[in-house]
Order: structure tokens, then C-alpha cells, then sequence
């Protein structure tokens, strides 16, 4: 799910690895023996890369073959792979200046996304009747999760995997990454899922309408409209179907919500934001309430959500639930489940959000944000390694000296702020 026309808006900071709808590393193959690979002979020595590559070949069918896999199955397809230099280019791209929030938000919901998606629910309702009746996830998530993966099936990449996840698997920073989903692809082909001839991807291997990787795409994807392939590629009851069992499959909960903005009481303690859940009626006690005057279900009194407020104290504040978990397990980011959210909500003719974003704040480069960790660090906020990198832990110590100084402690950084934290000694 990485190569696409939303590429340059998953440059954000929110965003993590690239593997869209992934399986977890650790349970990619059952029958994956628990040895290590043999050191690789061709790492030491002075080779061409072409030459480290034909060894690597050999030695990744070997391995295969050790695993069980069909060796002549193996060779047909590894011996023809080719060093993919696009995917190492994209993998390699650091972008300076991570776009805020707001503007992946924003354009989530864009009008070409909304109209599209109104023509998608049309003309694919009794699909979508069929998949919700079997899946009990709704058409409006399903929907905006092909809207943004591949803007409803138009920009699928134009990789081989084969060649993409071997240049991976060679060397590099995502070797057992690409190897691993080699194996997958190698399951997949074996199982006569999937044929040969179909296989395009991402640069990153994510595959098809809804960009599932190999590992992904062998563990959940289902051949919807029973006519002996899984075709995410050019069937929408197969590709939707699949969305929809990973999204089961990981806990979807029908009819519960998966995002709501909330207002806060004067002298609302922000270092709540990003805690632990609570139930909304524990939120509530805290002084959070539905925005505009509005009032909790009553059902609603139990359910778990965590208080996120991405654009800090004067952005929105929202909770979210299950469901919004559910979703990261397709991609674990905040941006991305935000994302998702409202442009569904969009679908269903409601908006989720409200409140404005700051948007005249300024975002920190990179640089900027591997001298706000060295400065939390050096002032006792201890946020570990210094990697411009700004996640939990690194939100974590700006809270902490937000809250030294009085300010809402919301563990949000932009230009103004962190002059003032840099100019501190
Ligand atoms: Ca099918």
C-alpha cells in the first residue's frame, strides 16, 4: 500500500513501516523451521552486486527448498528476478519536512475521493450487501479503505513483487522483511490462489485494490465471488471481501463507533491524551463531553476509547475506539485511521470533525526534531534514542515539560514551541 498516488502524503510523522494490511513478522509462515540461515558468504567479499545477488539467489532457494518448498517451483521464480533500484529509491526516501496531520486528513476526504467513493457504494451495493451480511463490517470503512489504498483500484503500483521483495530480501534494512514475504508469495503460488501472471504491487509488495503484502494476502485474502482465484487485483467482490475478513478477522465491532470528537472542561489535564482507556463514562467524570451540546447514547456509557489529540489542545480532541484500533492493524497510523474515518463518515453524508486544526502552525524538519529529543534529554525529560522519529515515547517527554512549564501538557510540538523549549537551559 505504498506506492500510489498518496504516496507523498505517508510521509507523516504519525506514519510507521510501510506494510499496509500486514501480518505480523512473527507469525509469517507456520511451517518455517526455527534455524537460522547460513551466514551469507557473499557479504564479505569484494563482488559485484550482480554477483552477491546471484548468490543470494542460491542460497534463498536452497533455504527454500529446505523448508519444503518445490525447488523447480522456487527457480522458475527467483533465478529470472532482477534488482528492483525504484524500491530501493523509494525505501531510501527521508522526506525534510513531514506534512501536518490536517493535510492527509483533508485530502483523505477530497471531492474526487467522495464522488468516487459515492459511484463505488452504487454500483457495488449488493456486494456490499453480501459482504456485510457475511463480515459485519460496513461498506462506508470498506470503501474509503480502497479509496486511499489505491484511489478505488487506479493506482495498484506497477511492480513485480517477485523482483521488489528479492532486491529487499538481498540486503539492506528489510531483508527478513523481504524474505519473508517471498515465502508467502511462494505459499501463495504453491496453494493456486493466485497465478503468476497477476502479481503487480507497490514497490513495498502490497498488492491489489486493497494492497495486501504476500503474508497478508495468504492469511486473509478470499476468493468472495467463489470462482477458484483470489483476485484482488480487478474483482471488487473478492478485493472488498478480503478488506472485510482482515477486518473481522481483527476484532471489527458492527455498530460501534470508531471515532468521536469530543470538547474538554477548562483546566482539563491534557496529559490524559494518549493514556490508557477508559470508558466514556470515566471520560465523562474527566470532562469530556460530545461536542456542540450533543449527548452520549445511552449506550454508549461503557464502551473503551483513548483520548488522542493529534493537533494538540487547540486542534481537535477525539476519542477513539475499538474500531479505530481495528483499523491500524491495516496500517498502524494515527493519520491513516483518521483518515479513513472521515472520509467514511463523509460517505454517510456526516463529518466527524469539527473543530479547525491549527493550521498556521509551523511543522519541525526533521533536524528540528532530533534537537528537541537531544534537548528533552538534556533537560532530565529522558525520551531515549535521537532519531527525529517523534512517537509515543518522544510525546511522552514533551508532555512531561509541557507540564514543568504550565503549559497544557498535550505532547504536541511546532515552531513557536519548541523555540521556547530550545532557548531553555
Ligand atoms: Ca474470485
Amino acid at each position: 500500500m505504498w506506492s500510489r498516488s498518496l504516496a507523498p502524503l505517508l510521509t507523516l510523522s504519525l506514519l510507521a513501516l510501510p506494510a499496509c494490511a500486514a501480518t505480523p513478522e512473527a507469525k509469517a509462515s507456520a511451517s518455517e523451521p526455527s534455524q537460522s540461515a547460513p551466514a551469507p558468504s557473499y557479504a564479505r567479499a569484494a563482488l559485484t552486486q550482480q554477483e552477491r545477488f546471484n548468490i543470494w539467489k542460491s542460497e534463498f532457494i536452497a533455504r527454500a527448498a529446505m523448508k519444503g518448498y518445490d525447488k523447480a517451483m522456487v527457480e522458475r521464480l527467483i533465478l529470472p528476478a532482477k534488482i528492483e533500484e525504484r524500491a530501493l529509491e523509494r525505501d531510501k526516501t527521508q522526506p525534510e519536512f513531514s506534512k501536518p496531520i490536517w493535510s492527509y486528513v483533508d485530502n483523505a476526504a477530497n471531492a474526487s475521493r467522495l464522488n468516487g467513493g459515492r459511484s463505488k457504494l452504487a454500483e457495488n451495493s449488493a456486494t456490499f450487501d453480501a459482504i456485510e451480511a457475511r463480515y459485519k463490517v460496513p461498506r462506508h470503512i470498506l470503501t474509503s479503505i480502497w479509496g486511499l489504498e489505491t484511489a478505488y483500484g487506479k493506482i495498484m503500483g506497477d511492480y513485480y513483487p517477485v523482483n521488489a521483495l528479492a532486491t529487499f530480501a538481498f540486503e539492506g534494512r528489510r531483508t527478513k522483511f523481504g524474505e519473508n514475504q517471498l515465502y508467502a508469495l511462494l505459499d501463495l503460488l504453491q496453494s493456486g490462489a493466485v497465478r503468476q501472471d497477476q502479481l503487480i504491487s507497490s514497490w513495498a509488495g502490497a498488492m491489489g485494490m486493497t494492497q495486501f503484502i504476500p503474508a497478508t494476502f495468504r492469511d486473509y485474502a478470499v476468493d468472495f465471488d467463489r470462482d477458484g482465484n483470489k483476485d484482488l487485483w480487478t474483482n471488487e467482490a473478492d478485493a472488498l471481501g478480503s478488506a472485510a475478513h482482515y477486518l473481522a478477522r481483527h476484532g471489527w465491532r458492527w455498530g460501534e463507533p470508531v471515532m468521536a470528537e469530543v470538547a474538554v472542561d477548562s483546566g482539563f489535564d491534557y496529559s490524559l491524551i494518549e493514556g490508557s482507556k477508559k470508558s466514556v463514562n470515566e471520560w465523562t467524570a474527566l470532562g469530556v463531553r460530545p461536542i456542540g451540546g450533543q449527548r452520549w447514547s445511552t449506550d454508549a456509557g461503557f464502551l473503551e476509547a483513548k483520548l488522542i489529540a493529534p493537533g494538540g489542545h487547540r486542534g481537535p480532541k477525539l476519542l477513539t475506539f475499538k474500531n479505530f484500533d481495528v483499523i491500524k492493524k491495516y496500517n498502524n497510523s494515527t493519520s491513516y485511521a483518521m483518515g479513513i474515518t472521515v472520509l467514511a463518515e463523509a460517505l454517510r453524508g456526516k463529518s466527524v470533525i469539527s473543530t479547525d486544526w491549527p493550521r498556521s502552525d509551523k511543522p519541525l524538519s526533521f533536524e528540528n526534531k532530533k534537537a528537541m529529543q537531544r534537548k528533552l534529554n538534556q533537560l532530565g525529560f529522558n525520551v531515549g534514542g535521537v532519531d527525529g522519529v517523534v512517537g509515543s515515547g518522544t510525546r511522552k517527554g514533551i508532555r512531561a515539560w509541557q507540564k514543568s512549564r504550565g503549559f497544557p501538557a498535550d505532547g504536541y510540538m511546532e515552531q513557536t514551541l519548541f523555540a521556547q523549549l530550545m532557548a531553555q537551559r
